[in-house]
């Protein structure tokens, strides 16, 4: 579907199904044949981003009346996995994008949503968050970028990196600190949205385990002018929390992704272990394969449950922060626990380029990093655990 065709369109369990069927036909038709390649190669997709675009996959999550599909997070997440099950590193192409747009549409001023979201929608301008640095990622709260003000806007020095779409992405949801000395620490951040320019540009490549083809890069910032009006929601000091207030549904698409992995490791697993024959027969047929296959398949399955039930949660407007969280705990380290379960079951083919469970077993750590590292997704939850089970 169109962005187009979609304005206005409430979605049904029909439509859903017909979404996922365009978007599972579209994975197995184009996806597939170049992922391996890509994958190695570590060359850009530039035709699937076309294709991403027709598929309105850069508007999924905006509003209709913005030009974007308004899909629900209970169908979004199953778009991401049924992507993420043929090849996960391009669901990053849309993901971060459309965090960026999320931001922009929960906190941004109405003049800045008329601006930027309908060309985020229609994929004209892309790209993603820019939070982490290189001495501060998990804790924000450091970062040096600093935005100091002056009579026309702001003066923008510092660094960013490991940020996804750096290369190719041209416009960012940017944390920068408008207070170096607040505190707490949090009052002085603020995020502002900033497009590639005079200033501010992608510096290096980084080259990577997983997740290829896909860049992720550093993003260098001297002396870049933003004007005023391009602080999000017009207020300095809230930066931090729009930075957080995006990782619900960040998390809900990273364990998305985690049920794509999981589920690609499943899958291939089942198949081989049919075909290969061990002292006379399938693999399948020995006990020690059989329960790592259900070990698997469980988990996949545990996974999937947990996401949709997070996504609901989401979409009905409630309280999902454990919710997320707890998803994505559980569907990534389901990812990595199946990929190396598949590298097993596959012996010494897993160790091949020419099978696909090489990748699933490179791509999937970086599921327990994204979006809050699995350390802090347990203390996360353990804290709404106590918070909402006061004695
Ligand atoms: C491929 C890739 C793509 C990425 N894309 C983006 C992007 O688009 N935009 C962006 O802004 N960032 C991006 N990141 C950065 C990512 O968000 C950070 O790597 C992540 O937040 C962790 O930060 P860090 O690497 O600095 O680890 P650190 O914060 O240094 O953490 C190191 C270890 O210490 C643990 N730790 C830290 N603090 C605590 C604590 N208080 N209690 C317990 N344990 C703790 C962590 O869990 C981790 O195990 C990306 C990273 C990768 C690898």
């Amino acid at each position: 579907m169109t962005t187009a065709q979609a304005k206005q369109h409430t979605w049904s369990s029909d439509d859903e199904r017909q979404v996922l069927a365009a978007i599972e036909s579209w994975a197995e038709k184009e996806l597939k044949p170049v992922a391996r390649h890509c994958d190695h190669a570590d060359e850009y997709p530039f035709e699937l981003v076309e294709q991403m675009k027709e598929l309105g996959l850069f508007g999924a999550t905006i509003g209709q009346h913005y030009g974007g599909l308004g899909l629900p997070a209970s169908t979004y997440a199953k778009v991401v996995a049924g992507i993420a099950r043929v090849w996960m590193a391009p669901t990053g192409i849309f993901n971060s994008h459309l965090i960026m747009a999320a931001c922009v549409e929960r906190f941004g001023t109405e003049q800045q949503k008329q601006d930027y979201l309908p060309r985020f929608a229609s994929g004209e301008l892309r790209g993603g968050l820019a939070l982490t640095e290189p001495n501060a990622g998990t804790d924000l709260q450091s970062i040096r970028t600093t935005a100091v003000a002056d009579a026309d806007g702001y003066i923008v020095n510092g660094s960013k990196t490991w940020i996804t779409n750096g290369i190719h992405g041209t416009c960012f949801a940017l944390l920068a600190k408008t207070d170096p000395k607040a505190q707490p620490r949090h009052r002085g951040m603020s995020m502002f949205i900033a497009e590639k320019g005079e200033g501010f540009y992608a510096g290096k490549k980084l080259k990577k385990l997983g997740y290829r083809a896909i860049d992720s890069a550093e993003l260098v910032l001297e002396d870049y002018r933003i004007p005023k009006a391009r602080l999000i929601g017009g207020e300095e000091g809230k930066g931090f929390h729009h930075a957080l207030g995006g990782l619900e549904l960040g998390r809900i698409n990273v364990a998305a992704r985690g049920v794509g992995l999981a589920a690609a490791a499943l899958q291939d697993s089942v198949r081989y272990s049919q075909q290969r024959q061990t002292f006379g027969k399938p693999i399948s047929q020995h006990q020690a394969i059989q329960l790592k296959l259900g070990d698997m398949a469980t988990r996949t399955e545990a996974a999937r449950l947990l996401v949709e039930q997070a996504a609901r949660k989401y979409d009905a407007g409630e309280r999902c922060d454990m919710e997320a969280g707890m998803a994505k705990l559980f569907a990534s380290e389901a990812a990595v626990e199946n990929s190396l379960e598949a590298m097993r079951i596959h012996g010494g083919y897993s160790y091949s380029t020419e099978f696909d469970v090489e990748r699933y077993f490179r791509d999937s750590p970086l599921m327990c990093i994204g979006e809050g590292t699995n350390e802090m997704q347990r203390i996360i939850i353990a804290k709404q655990l106590i918070e909402r089970n006061p004695l």
